[in-house]
This record gives structure tokens, C-alpha cells and sequence, in this order.
């Protein structure tokens, strides 16, 4: 069998790897329009019970990434001048994105497969030899486009604006900052992924952007805005940039997961909001999923893709009902920093309706015990 995989991101890098091991006749080509060590962004996390579904699936790459992450579990919570300093019941591991990257593509050379950087797929002629196409190939899937309208694609552009930074320090805790400022409404969202690096999303709200004018400064007034406002969260350290554009964020999803020999896995298939931080562990969780699928079918293609969306769709699902309810959260900041900030941070953790006060006392037990115990009114739904 002939396998294209378009995209040498975590979807791609990981399907090529499981299909690769579990059937070595096959030849599987990966095709990466990006050189060698380039990437965008900065670190990303992954969560302990990804972790740990990567660990069964694979888990020489899993002990390989576990060895080079920083793992935490406390976050504060900081709304104008007030804050909430929670303290998780689980670690959750993050790592430099080009750094999960590498390993991955070094994991990939020790099962033969050999990553073809620099070439971009443009036409459905490039991917006719190949009886399956594996479209990993991100947001913007190429793959996708070229089977368009058959993957039935949705967008919601939406109104908060964001860029992506670094910071050449580990920030500590990892934090997210809501400040209302002479700019409007800021938002910072940092946490340390390497001992002397941090991730720093920064975002503003469409009512910031438009009416209060941040979209008049340039990208470097920007950034000194958001260094300027959060000097205090950043030591100092100034804002590093990596194709740090500001930009909406086009929610992309799919009604249909797959055309022909051609599946769409990760980001290609629905795009993950940032504000769930479940971007990179939902798109390997596709990669294992569609693995799996295939195997259990015998790799009859028809049947195998069919298999992947019974499989993985009611999880993706979920995921996106989830991301929806959590990216509207942030589209309407305004209304959520009225609040005092122990009802803003437990409004904050329960925003995707995946997580009532029972699960929250679990999940973040310092917070359910302190905080929500001193308000009585909150700890009965008031
Ligand atoms: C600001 C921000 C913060 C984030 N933070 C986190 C986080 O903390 N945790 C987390 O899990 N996720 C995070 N994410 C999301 C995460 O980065 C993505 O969801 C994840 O990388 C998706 O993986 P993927 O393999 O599907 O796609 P990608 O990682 O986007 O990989 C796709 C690859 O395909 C290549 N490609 C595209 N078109 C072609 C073509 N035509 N031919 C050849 N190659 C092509 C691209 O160059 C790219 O390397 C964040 C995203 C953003 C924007």
C-alpha cells in the first residue's frame, strides 16, 4: 500500500509512525512544506490523560517527550489586581513545539520514514499514485481545499484578536492575566514549556480592537503595549517574537471526515482553540484513532475511514461543543471581568460545561476548598 501523509505536524508525524510500525511494507511518504527546524508558535501542552493515551499507543515516543517537558500544576488567576492561585490535582506537561517536533521526526527515521521538508503539495496530481491520502496538513489544510466542497468545511471567524509570543524566561507560576488598561481589555496567557522559555498568548477583545483602536497601532505598538502592561508579570523580559501576527481566529470544522481514499486528522479536520490548550493532544488522538480504525479493517480503505469517524467522532464531538462554549467565553470577556474574581475564575473553569462543581473539587481541590468555601453563595450556585 501506498500512503501520502500531507503535513508534518503531530497528526501526520504520529500516523506515519504507527501505520509505519504496524505494517513496514508499506510505503509511507510525509511531505512537510516547511525546512528543517522551522515551525511557528512556541511551546504547547499536553495534558496527563493524553499522556497517558500516548503512552499506550506508543510509548517510546511517549517516554521520549515526557523526558524533555516541564511539567506543572499551578496557574494563577489574575483579574485587574486580584488573584486567584490555583494548584491542580494533576501535572500537565509542556514542551517546545519544535523540540516535540524533532523527536517525533527522529522517532519517525528509526521506523524508516524519512520526512520530504520544503515540499508543499499543490494539486490533487501530486497525491493521484497514493491509495491513501492522509491530509494533516493544519488550519489551512491544502488537502481539504482541493476536495472542497465534498468535506462540507464550516467557518466562524471570530471577533477576539490574538498573536502568539515567547518569553526568554521560565515564567513562574504559569498565569492568565485579565487587565482592563487605557489600550481596553488585555488578556495574557503564559506558561513556561523549557527552563528558560515560556509560551505568551496575547489576546484582546473585538470591542479593544475596533472601537478602543488597539487595531490602529502597529504589531511592534502592540507588543510594547502588552509589555508595558505586564511588565510586572514579565520581569521585565521583553516579548519574543515568531511570525507573531495578530490575527482572528477562523473556527474550521468539517461535516464530513473523509472523500474517497483521502481523511482529514487534527487541525485539517476541526480546528482546536487555543483557550482549551487541546490542540497537539487532539490531533495525535486522531492520528491513533484512524491507526486504529484502519487496523481493525484489515486496511480496506472504504471501510477503515468509515470505521475512524465511528470511532472518533462522538470524542471530537464533545471536544468541539466544548471549544465553542469556551471560545465564546472569551468573546464576551467584558461581561465575564465585571465579576469578582473567585465568581470569574470558577465561571472560568466551568465555561465548557464539561466540569460542575462536583468534578471541580476533583479537578482543582484548592480552589473548591478555599476560594468557593468563603462564598457561600457560589459554592450553592448563587
Ligand atoms: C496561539 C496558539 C496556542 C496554542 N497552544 C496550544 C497548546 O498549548 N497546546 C496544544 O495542544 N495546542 C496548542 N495550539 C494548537 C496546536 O498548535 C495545533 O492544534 C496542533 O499543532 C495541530 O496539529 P496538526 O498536526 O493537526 O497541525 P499542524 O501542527 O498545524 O501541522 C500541519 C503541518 O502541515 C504543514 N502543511 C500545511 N500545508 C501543507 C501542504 N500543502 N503541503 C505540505 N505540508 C503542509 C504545515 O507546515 C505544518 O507543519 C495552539 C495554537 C495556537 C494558534
Amino acid at each position: 500500500m501506498k500512503v501520502a501523509v500531507i503535513g508534518g505536524g503531530p497528526a501526520g508525524l504520529l500516523f506515519a509512525r504507527l501505520i509505519k510500525r504496524r505494517a513496514p511494507a508499506y510505503a509511507v511518504d510525509i511531505f512537510e512544506q516547511n525546512p528543517v527546524d522551522a515551525t511557528y508558535g512556541f511551546g504547547v501542552t499536553l495534558a496527563g490523560a493524553a499522556r497517558d493515551r500516548l503512552r499506550k499507543a506508543d510509548e517510546a515516543l511517549h517516554d521520549t517527550l515526557a523526558e524533555c517537558m516541564v511539567f506543572n500544576d499551578e496557574q494563577d488567576i489574575v483579574l485587574n489586581d486580584r488573584k486567584v492561585s490555583l494548584k491542580y490535582a494533576a501535572k500537565g506537561g509542556a514542551i517546545a513545539r519544535l523540540t516535540l517536533l524533532n523527536l517525533m521526526e527522529q522517532l519517525c527515521a528509526e521506523c524508516g520514514l524519512v520526512v520530504q521538508h520544503g515540499r508543499r503539495i499543490e494539486s490533487r496530481d501530486d497525491l493521484a499514485a497514493y491509495d491513501l491520502v492522509v491530509g494533516a496538513d493544519g488550519a489551512n489544510s491544502q488537502v481539504r481545499t482541493l476536495l472542497e466542497p465534498k468535506f462540507r468545511v464550516q467557518n466562524r471567524v471570530l471577533h477576539n484578536r490574538f498573536a502568539w509570543y515567547g518569553v526568554a524566561k521560565a515564567l513562574k507560576p504559569n498565569a492568565l492575566v485579565f487587565r482592563d488598561t487605557r489600550f481596553g481589555r488585555l488578556v495574557a496567557h503564559y506558561y513556561s514549556y523549557a527552563p528558560g522559555m515560556s509560551t505568551f498568548v496575547a489576546e484582546c477583545d473585538g470591542e479593544t480592537w475596533n472601537e478602543r483602536g488597539f487595531s490602529r497601532l502597529s504589531d511592534d505598538e502592540r507588543k510594547a503595549a502588552f509589555e508595558d502592561v505586564f511588565a510586572d508579570m514579565l520581569d521585565g523580559q521583553p516579548l519574543v517574537e515568531n511570525k507573531s501576527v495578530w490575527r482572528r481566529f477562523n473556527f474550521t470544522t468539517c461535516g464530513e471526515w473523509f472523500h474517497g481514499n483521502a481523511v482529514l486528522i487534527g487541525d485539517a479536520l476541526r480546528v482546536a482553540h487555543f483557550s482549551i490548550g487541546s490542540g497537539t493532544r487532539l490531533a495525535m488522538d486522531d492520528a491513533v484513532a484512524l491507526n486504529d480504525a484502519l487496523a481493525d479493517c484489515a486496511d480496506d480503505i472504504a471501510v477503515g475511514l468509515a470505521r475512524y469517524v465511528e470511532l472518533r467522532k462522538p470524542t471530537r464531538d464533545l471536544f468541539t461543543e466544548a471549544t465553542v462554549k469556551s471560545f465564546e467565553w472569551y468573546e464576551d470577556i467584558g461581561k465575564q471581568m465585571e465579576l469578582d474574581v473567585v465568581a470569574f475564575t470558577r465561571d472560568f473553569l466551568t465555561r465548557t460545561g464539561r466540569i460542575d462543581d462536583e468534578r471541580l473539587r476533583s479537578y482543582v481541590p484548592n480552589f473548591y476548598d478555599t476560594y468557593m468555601a468563603a462564598f457561600p453563595a457560589i459554592s450553592s450556585g448563587g
